[in-house]
Formats: C-alpha cells, sequence, structure tokens
C-alpha cells in the first residue's frame, strides 16, 4: 500500500508544475517516492511505475547518486532465468530530519535520517507554561542545537527543522499566532529559532502539533493507511488533526482542528483560551489531574512541574487499585470524550478516533465510556462504526510527525539537498 500521492498533497507540495526545472524536480520527487516504497528496484523497474521513459530515468537517477539520495545495490536476478539487472535503493543516510515539540511540560526531540532511521530521541522536563515564550523559545533552541550536534555525530547533516506548537499556527510565515496554554501570541518562533541556529544554518518550519501528530497516525500508526481518522492530543491541551480521503483537513485559514475549543458546558470552568466550557476542560490532563489529584494540579504555586507521565502514571496507579474518587472521575472524563468525540463523528464521518499522550495511556479506562457516549449521540447509523483507538506512538507522536514532515518535503524537492552535501566528519 502507498499513500504518497495523497501525503504530498497533504504536506502541500503537489502544485502541477511548471517549467522544465519544476518538471524535473516533479520527476525526481516521483522516483525517489518509489524508492521509497521498495527495498530496491531496476531502472526499468522504475520507469514502468512511473511511466517515465528509460532514458530520462538513467538521467534523474545520475543526479539523485550525485546528491548521494540514492545508492547503486549491485546487480539482481529477475527470476531464475532473468537477465541480471542493477538494482539502485534509496539511500540518504547523511540527510538528516528533526522533528521537534514543544508543549505544556516538555520538549521532545525525533531525529531520523531520510529512511526514517531513527537517531536522537529524547524528551526533556521543561515548564513551557510558566517560563514564557522568552525562555521558552530559547531552551527549545538550545534543546534543537544539541539534536542538531548529535544528528550530525549521527553521520547526518540536518536538511530541516519542523516543531510542532499545540495552537494555532500561521504555517507559511512560521508565526504561532495563538497557544493558549503556553501564553504565546504572534509569536515569529522560525525566525527566532533559525537566527539562533545561526550558522547551523537549518530551515525551520513550525506546524500545528495535532496536525503533525495525525500524519504521524497515518503514516506510520495503530491506523496507518485509513484514509479517514482524527487524532487527538491529550495532553493538558487537546487538539485535533484531521485526515479527510487521505488528506489534512486544514481549512481556509490553516487553523482547522481546534476541538479543544468546542464549547462543550456553557457553566462549566475557564479555559487556557479565555472563554467558559471548552472541551479541554473536561477531558484536558489539566483538568483530569485537578479532579483525581487535587494536590497535585497545574498551576499551584511553589509546585515543580512533574513529567507528564509520572502524572499519567500516578492516575493510573491509583486506577489499578480501584480508588473510587478516580475511577469516577476517568470515567466523567470518558463520557466527556465520547461526547466530543460524537460531534467530531458526525461532522467528518471518521473511521477511527486515534487519540494520544494522557487518552492512550489511560485508554482501557477512559475508552469504554468514550464509546458507550459515541455510539448514543451518532447520528448516522454507519458512522458508529466509528472507534476510538489508543496511539501507540506515545508522547513522540508530533515530534515524529514533524520529521516526518521535514522527510516528505525533501522527497516533494530532492534539489534542497546541497549539491553535493559536505561530507560529515564521523565517515
Ligand atoms: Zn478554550
Amino acid at each position: 500500500m502507498t499513500n504518497e500521492p495523497h501525503l504530498a498533497r497533504a504536506t502541500g507540495g503537489a502544485a502541477p508544475p511548471a517549467g522544465p526545472a519544476a518538471l524535473r524536480r516533479a520527476n525526481l520527487s516521483l522516483v525517489l517516492r518509489e524508492l521509497r516504497d521498495h527495498p530496491s528496484l531496476s531502472r526499468a523497474d522504475i520507469a514502468e511505475a512511473t511511466g517515465l521513459h528509460r532514458a530520462t530515468v538513467s538521467n534523474l537517477m545520475a543526479e539523485l547518486l550525485e546528491r548521494r539520495l540514492v545508492r547503486e545495490v549491485g546487480v539482481e536476478h529477475a527470476g531464475a532465468i532473468g537477465r541480471p539487472r542493477r538494482a539502485v535503493a534509496l539511500h540518504g543516510a547523511h540527510v538528516g530530519a528533526l522533528g521537534m515539540e514543544i508543549n505544556v511540560d516538555y520538549i521532545a526531540v525525533h531525529g531520523t535520517d531520510l529512511s526514517g532511521r531513527v537517531l536522537v530521541e529524547r524528551r526533556v522536563v521543561f515548564d513551557a507554561m510558566g517560563s514564557g515564550p522568552d525562555r521558552a523559545v530559547r531552551r527549545l533552541g538550545l534543546v534543537a542545537k544539541e539534536a542538531v550536534e548529535a544528528l550530525r555525530r549521527a553521520g547526518t547533516v540536518p536538511a530541516g527543522i519542523a516543531v510542532a506548537v499545540p495552537g494555532l499556527v500561521d504555517v507559511a510565515r512560521g508565526v504561532v499566532t495563538l497557544a493558549p496554554n503556553l501564553y504565546w501570541h504572534d509569536l515569529p518562533l522560525a525566525d527566532r529559532l533559525t537566527s539562533m541556529l545561526g550558522p547551523l544554518s537549518v530551515p525551520v518550519r513550525v506546524d500545528n502539533d495535532a496536525n503533525l501528530a495525525a500524519l504521524a497516525e497515518y503514516v506510520s500508526g495503530v491506523a496507518a493507511g485509513t484514509p479517514d481518522l482524527v487524532y487527538l492530543t491529550g495532553e493538558v491541551g487537546v487538539g485535533g488533526g484531521i485526515i479527510s480521503g487521505g488528506r489534512l483537513l486544514r481549512g481556509a485559514d490553516g487553523f482547522s482542528g481546534e476541538v479543544g475549543h468546542l464549547r462543550v458546558d456553557p457553566k462549566g470552568d475557564r479555559c487556557g483560551c479565555g472563554r467558559v466550557g471548552c472541551w479541554e476542560t473536561k477531558v484536558g490532563l489539566a483538568a483530569l489531574v485537578r479532579a483525581t489529584m487535587p494536590e497535585q494540579a497545574y498551576g499551584l504555586p511553589g509546585k515543580p512541574v512533574p513529567d507528564p507521565g509520572e502524572r499519567v502514571a500516578d492516575i493510573a496507579r491509583g486506577l489499578a487499585s480501584g480508588d473510587r474518587r478516580m475511577t469516577m472521575a476517568v470515567a466523567q472524563a470518558g463520557e466527556w470524550l465520547g461526547l466530543g468525540g460524537s460531534i467530531l463523528a458526525n461532522l467528518f464521518n471518521p473511521r477511527v478516533i486515534v487519540v494520544g499522550g494522557h487518552f492512550a495511556s489511560l485508554a482501557q479506562w477512559l475508552l469504554p465510556h468514550a464509546q458507550d457516549q459515541l455510539r448514543r449521540l451518532v447520528v448516522a447509523a454507519p458512522a458508529v462504526q466509528c472507534r476510538f483507538v489508543a496511539s501507540t506512538l506515545g508522547f513522540g507522536a508530533a515530534s515524529r510527525g514533524a520529521a516526518s514532515m521535514v522527510v516528505n518535503h525533501i522527497l516533494d524537492d530532492p534539489t534542497t539537498i546541497m549539491d553535493p552535501l559536505p561530507r560529515p566528519a564521523a565517515h
């Protein structure tokens, strides 16, 4: 199965080519994507699969070899009596892609090479909510620098960084328009990080965390290849990434999927966005911590920020031991999760709602309640087939999606890779 035509559109890379240079870029991309989906292919295989002329494929292959994005893998025999053929494979072990995520209480890093081999992965506990934008951007920049250096030590030259942010992002300008839970407003994050990275000179992109996590799920998650899926982030904030007909739905201004701020209870609590009764005040991690362990609530003065994974593990331990207060609170959160899920099922008719973060960690307690509620509230009978499924990508889903976004931009336009890249010091 192959996702690439959809994904190319989803990542904005499928504008119709105009002029010889654009046509060549599109053909290089076509060949590279074909190789990504197979262990190795001969030039004849590629010509057949892409519909390009043999001579064109040979010519394109020469450029891809020059850029070290493909490598010769020697002679293969096609069948017992087939003629021997020279095969090529995707290479790009020297090309790094760095995905990052900043969230309320952590920074996550996921670095790969072009084939998706994971080279760097870490999560740094960090109080981004309490730090304010300047300190948070400085810290993010330092973690990015360390990750770039780690990728270099692993023998790659990072070709791009994508940063996932929990909020509204103007993707074209790399500006975070509003991240309510970080108290960020009109923050030119791509420019700020680019100037911090200085001579390392790695292009920086910014995107919404739920969109990137949805892409990660679509490419490599538990419901990979499902063309209609919704992803929900389970953090302090709750965001949604919507894949519809195999495409990431962005909306007129790129701000679709702000599902955490659906008003579900007009008499409810005030949200980080300033409104009252938003869905995330019912199902977000801060709400769940407040309901299950009030003494550990977010925002209490003088309390260090614990790792979100530890908070969730504490709740899971309480549930496993039958703690009554926790069991009731989590059942209630599950019902609210199902109510919001039913709104999304009525709107988008997804086959699967993949849930991440604490929703995934607490799935066995949350999802049965959510599924019951969804079944009661969805209107069209076939849409009731929609299932809540726990993500298996963990807290790293958005940073993983960010790294695959960088890889996709390279596959969209292989000429962005320098010709040739400087060879890394460590061979
Ligand atoms: Zn809100």
